[in-house]
């Protein structure tokens, strides 16, 4: 779904280049070892040649990871437990925000917590209460939704919403969500393509936005 991702991921490029060294150093050792043997009777060039042949598992194709973020200076712990964050008195475009959290295998996680924090439409985040704050847990099929506004903008950054993401007994992932089309993208060092949602338009002037998060999970 991260239809501006580049075409070649990092953890591609570099799994690609780990095999391509792999391989020119057995290019470069073969001439050397084909005579040799090792105690267990297997020659040395046989066991390298397994080596590069046998898959491992950042070649079994895995969905990237979700890259982490900085949490940035307005986290708050304790964040009431809702599926909404529109309450009275909240400024901003209406946004649906759904999606689903997936292993690195693709198999969606239940129960995994997702804990959202953002600015309000004018781009201010409310560091003495919890408005627009708020934790919840993916149901079965992995699938959490949330109900918010778009959140401002800020001297420095881009449009962002701030989430962790744990799946249950896992590491947290600390990461920030982005919006297409944001002319300061391009000018945030933090954006990062591959934490862009998908964005439509509803019918009744409000926002409707999906991201998929993939969780390393052990
Ligand atoms: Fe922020």
């Amino acid at each position: 779904m991260f239809n501006d991702q580049p075409t070649v991921s990092r953890r591609r490029f570099v799994s690609s280049s780990l095999v391509s060294a792999a391989l020119l150093v057995v290019a470069c050792r073969a001439p050397a070892t084909v005579s040799q043997t090792s105690p267990t009777g297997a020659s040395t060039s046989s066991a390298l040649a397994s080596t590069v042949l046998t898959p491992t598992a950042a070649n079994v194709d895995p969905e990237d990871a979700t890259p982490a973020e900085t949490e940035g200076p307005y986290f708050k712990p304790n964040s009431p437990e809702r599926t909404s964050l529109v309450g009275a008195g909240v400024v901003g475009t209406k946004l649906a925000l759904t999606g689903q959290v997936v292993s690195q295998h693709g198999q969606p996680i239940a129960k995994a917590l997702l804990d959202f924090w953002q600015a309000d439409g004018q781009g201010n985040y409310d560091n003495a209460a919890y408005t627009l704050r708020g934790h919840q847990f993916t149901d079965a099929e992995g699938r959490y939704q949330l109900a918010t506004v778009v959140p401002g903008l800020y001297p420095g950054r881009t449009r962002h919403i701030h989430v962790k993401v744990q799946a249950p007994n896992q590491a947290i992932l600390t990461t920030q969500l982005y919006f297409p089309n944001e002319p300061r993208n391009t000018s945030d060092s933090l954006f990062n393509a591959r934490l862009l949602m998908t964005l439509q338009d509803a019918a009744d002037g409000s926002k409707l936005g999906q991201f998929k998060f993939v969780l390393n999970v052990g």
